[in-house]
């Protein structure tokens, strides 16, 4: 037996006994005349102790040998510590040793074995498995693994059937890039792996399943942006006759479970908005409402005639930032130089200062009268010591301006707490949305989204104001699931793809499997997934996601632990039949 416990658990219940431990070697601190070691596992450390009057000279002589992360067993009596450790559970008791084998040696780690470390990202991604080690890594695995067993008990025990779908596949319309994997047996012909398993899980609606779920591997090749990975995992889900407030219903319940068992937190009913609204007040679909500072919109207040920019613009709108009328000139000059860096892309960034005294300042009193700015605070309800942060242009651009400025501002006052949950819902987001770049419709969702029955009739005349059946699952700021009801006919399905600009043929080609299925009674279905990464990483209170993976990719999409991607063998590329040739 190599252990008769763990590192975590023995504790003053455990004086007297005789007990075996393995570990790592964490510290080891010698003071001549006694030397402790510090031996590590998963579940917590546990001090060994040697010295000059009860440890025989051999052992402790051994002991001395030992360096960091060393792999030993110790065999050893559970006696009372002199100094109590009052912060880990083991910390009132230590292990006088009397038999100590070395399992292993080890290299000195290339960084400390610590909470906190010396080592860069970098280089703690190379040793990967030496990261781990260190508790902030390992916590946040063994948290992910409850999570995932939350979602699993949660769902089974609404009657969901777990099932797998294929990794080796062919293109899913999730409007990323495909990574591709050659087929040596069908030469020149590619598989693609699964951006989502969409197709299967509706394939398995019309198979009868009724309800299934999987935490599964997805994969996207896209340019990555910061704490995205190539491959992430999704709580994937489909139901069979259900409408959407059937989906928004069960999953909300199973969002409530997770935040009751995890932070014992509960929720009333999430709230509620519609896309348009969304972008409307915080020019975001995935807006953060842990704090206000709503949009107001000021094209009334300020559009008159007094200043060109404004008269010329789409939209005039701004934010209360509460409290921040202390700001100094240097401050407002930063922020101003902030919205206008190409990032954000504006032109400038006014402000009206509500001073504590009563007096107002802005950056347009040459252009408007106090009566007018009055208007301004009256409108964005602002209160003495409050500064009004106003943006002009195309509506769109703008609110995607303002709400990147809400969302600095928000980091800089301190209001994005990870502490403090604010779920909601976004619905009734548009079908399509038009791309400049392909010059044509694209899915907002993807495909198989039903449009709202209402908004069918506008498909050939007004494509862009069809409405879907569409929602999200929005957390802090994040996009944590989106789903949608489906389209289930075969001749509405025809249309969307035409709609999208595919020809019969490429639909055929592409998606023909789906579209003869559902020739044999395919039932109303709808689904919807979740990030499983995102939503734990935001659980565990925190927003990059990598730590909450095991094995992640960096922002150049490599795995520098294996070095992968790499190139691969000529032999290999002739016999796959995609010989890189001249
Ligand atoms: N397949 C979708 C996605 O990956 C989710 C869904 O519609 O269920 O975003």
């Amino acid at each position: 037996m190599y252990r008769t416990n763990t590192c975590g658990e023995l504790n003053e219940t455990n004086i007297g006994q005789t007990v075996t431990l393995a570990g790592w070697v964490q510290t080891v601190r010698d003071k001549g005349f006694v030397l402790w070691i510090d031996l590590r596992d998963r579940y917590g450390i546990t001090q060994l102790v040697f010295d000059e009057q009860r440890t025989d000279k051999t052992l402790l002589e051994q002991a001395r040998k030992l360096g960091r992360e060393f792999v030993i067993q110790a065999v050893g009596q559970v006696i009372e510590r002199a100094s109590k450790n009052p912060n880990i559970p083991t910390g009132n008791i230590e292990i006088l040793v009397k038999k100590l084998q070395i399992l292993n040696a080890s290299l000195t780690p290339p960084f400390t074995i610590e909470d906190e470390t010396d080592g860069g990202e970098e280089l703690r991604m190379k040793y990967r498995y030496l990261d781990i080690r260190r508790n902030p890594v390992k916590d946040k695995l063994v948290f992910r693994s409850k999570v995932a067993h939350l979602v699993r008990n949660y769902l089974s025990q609404e009657g969901f059937i777990e099932i797998e779908t294929p990794v080796l596949i062919k293109s899913t319309p999730e409007g990323a890039r495909d990574f591709v994997v050659p087929s040596r047996m069908n030469q020149g012909q590619f598989y693609a792996l699964p951006q989502s398993p969409q197709t299967f899980k509706q394939l398995l609606m019309i198979a009868g399943m009724d309800k299934y779920f999987q935490i599964v591997k997805c994969f996207r090749d896209e340019d990555l942006r910061a704490d995205r990975q190539p491959e992430f995992t999704q709580i994937d889900c489909e139901m069979s006759f259900v409408e959407q407030e059937d989906v928004l219903n069960t999953f909300e319940g199973m969002a409530k479970h997770l935040f009751k068992e995890l932070r014992g937190l509960d929720f009333d009913k999430f709230p509620r908005i519609t896309y348009a609204e969304a972008m409307r007040r915080y020019g975001n679909d995935k807006p953060d409402i842990r704090f206000g500072m709503e949009f107001v919109e000021l094209n009334d207040e300020l559009k008159n005639g007094s200043f060109k920019v404004f008269d010329e613009a789409e939209l005039v709108v701004g934010i209360n930032a509460e409290g921040c009328a202390s700001y100094t000139r240097k401050q407002i000059d930063e922020l101003t130089d902030w919205v206008k860096r190409p990032q954000i892309g504006s032109g400038g960034l006014v402000y009206v200062r509500y001073n504590q005294d009563g007096t107002i300042k802005s950056s347009v009193d040459k252009f408007y009268s106090e009566d007018q700015l009055k208007k301004v605070l009256e409108k964005t309800q602002a209160k003495a010591g409050d500064l009004i942060l106003i943006l002009s242009g195309k509506a769109d651009k703008v609110r995607s301006q303002l709400s990147a400025l809400r969302m600095e501002l928000a980091e800089r006052l301190n209001l994005r707490n990870p502490d403090v949950f604010a779920p909601l819902w976004v619905v009734d987001f548009p079908l399509l949305e038009w791309s400049e770049e392909e010059n044509r419709y694209v899915a907002m969702h993807h495909p198989f989204t039903s449009p709202k029955p209402e908004d069918i009739s506008l498909m050939e005349t007004e494509p862009g104001k069809v409405r879907a059946n569409a929602y999200d699952m929005v957390l802090n700021g994040n996009e944590v699931g989106g789903g949608s009801v489906r389209i289930f006919d075969r001749d509405l399905q025809a249309k969307m793809f035409d709609l999208l600009g595919f020809s019969s043929e490429d639909a055929e080609a592409q998606f023909g499997f789906l579209m003869n299925a559902f020739k044999y009674g395919a039932p109303p279905h709808a689904g919807i997934a979740l990030g499983f990464d995102r939503l734990t990483a935001i659980l565990g209170g925190q927003e990059v996601i990598r730590d909450f993976i095991a094995f992640p990719k960096n922002n150049s999409g490599r795995d520098v632990m294996i070095d992968a991607p790499s190139s691969i063998h000529q032999q290999q590329l002739d016999e796959l039949g995609i010989g890189l040739k001249e």
